[in-house]
């Protein structure tokens, strides 16, 4: 593993979280059973929505919702390119066919209302909303394009655990709201994820879907509530384990006071960043992100691989969120997209360090890393 003096992401684990694990062990109970009740519990009541289900990390909620709202070949889901591939993989799995929108503006990277409205068709069955590095797509306007053509929408909340937006949590403005406990996220089991709906008929579907169709899981049988089970509908098996709900309860308490150190962090960087000349910064000033990364935008012809060597050659380890999801190769040849602000984007983009155990002195390092690196360019 590469010793980067600046890792682009760290964790905040120590001795609570190796406790619960213990504990887990030692109750001799590993799979979906009580501590992953009491995650759910806790994970719907922190953002205040009916229900929650713990599963296997975001890609199998993705799978979740669209399966649960019944999305099927013929179906379309508009959604952003500027996301990770599992938002549209997940869509491609129950058959339906992504449709690319692009993001509101250099200053907002997230899903442009007019933009997906532009891209209804009679296909349309849902929208794809990605709170991209935790800041709050403009959800009054898309709830209502949604509304106004009877559409669904599923909220990709990887990036915004705990990120309000006008007084409601984010995931709770659409009809199913899903989260990633990824490694690098904002809160994290290893891998894991967590699906919130306050739709009784979408709580059922999602509850079944996790576990094959059954009627009665292994936990019911254990305790004595069940001796068989019927499956009602074919599923998948999605469970999250004691083990990582145990930790997830440890992060979930955790999570506002990291959350707030991330805020602190991107205030500094946004600070420093003002005296870059050329470098742009997007959502300046927002309140309503969970500031789960903090991107920016490279000047005009600037080598973006020369800036990131040159950080790298100074233990700065940064990132591309993203190459759009349309410039694959799969999707180019399959479900190709002119979103010309996005890939205006995705190609000047840069990723910088941000966890909530970094300095502000560190911040410093890499604003200047940058500038000494930008000038580098400009030198040439
Ligand atoms: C991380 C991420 C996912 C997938 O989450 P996993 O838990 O790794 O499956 C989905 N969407 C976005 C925007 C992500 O960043």
């Amino acid at each position: 593993m590469a010793n980067w003096k600046i890792p682009l992401a760290d964790l905040d684990i120590g001795a609570e979280e190796a406790a619960v694990v213990l504990e887990v062990l030692r109750s001799r109970w590993l799979t979906q059973g009580e501590r992953t009740k009491e995650f759910e519990r806790r994970f719907a009541d922190y953002v205040g929505a009916k229900h929650a289900f713990a599963v296997a990390n975001c890609t199998a909620a993705l799978h979740l919702a669209y399966a649960a709202l019944g999305l099927g070949p013929g179906d379309e889901v508009i959604m952003p390119a500027l996301t990770f591939v599992a938002t549209a993989n997940t869509a491609l799995a129950v058959g339906a066919r992504p449709v690319f929108a692009d993001v509101a503006s250099v200053q907002d990277w997230t899903l442009s209302p007019e933009d997906l409205a532009r891209r209804i068709t009679p296909q349309t069955r849902a929208l794809a909303v990605v709170h991209y590095a935790g800041y709050a797509a403009d959800m009054s306007a898309i709830v209502e394009v949604a509304r106004a053509h009877g559409l669904a929408v599923v909220e990709d909340c990887a990036h915004s655990p705990g990120a309000v937006h006008k007084g409601k949590h984010l995931g709770t403005w659409g009809d199913i709201g899903c989260f990633s406990f990824f490694s690098n996220k904002n809160m994290t089991t290893g891998e894991g994820g967590m699906v919130v709906t306050d739709r009784d008929d979408l709580a059922e579907q999602l509850r079944l879907l996790r576990s094959h169709g059954m009627t009665t899981l292994t936990w019911d049988r254990h305790r004595g509530h069940a001796y068989s089970y019927d499956v009602v509908m074919p599923g998948f098996n999605y469970r999250l384990d004691e083990i990582r709900a145990a930790i997830g309860l440890v992060q979930l308490e955790k999570l506002n006071a990291n959350n707030a150190r991330r805020e602190a962090l991107v205030r500094r960087y946004q600070t420093a960043l003002q005296h870059v000349p050329g470098v742009g910064v997007p959502f300046a000033g927002r309140e309503d992100t969970a500031f789960h990364i903090m991107p920016i935008l490279l000047p005009e012809g600037v080598k973006r691989r020369a800036v990131i060597d040159s950080l790298r050659a100074q233990g700065i380890q940064t990132s591309i969120h993203y190459p759009p999801v349309h410039t694959f190769s799969y999707f180019r040849a399959h479900h190709p997209a002119s979103l010309p602000l996005t890939e205006h984007i995705g190609e000047r983009t840069l990723t910088l360090p941000l966890f909530p155990a970094m300095t502000d002195l560190q911040v410093t390092e890499v604003v200047e890393a940058l500038r000494a690196a930008l000038a580098l360019q400009v030198a040439k």
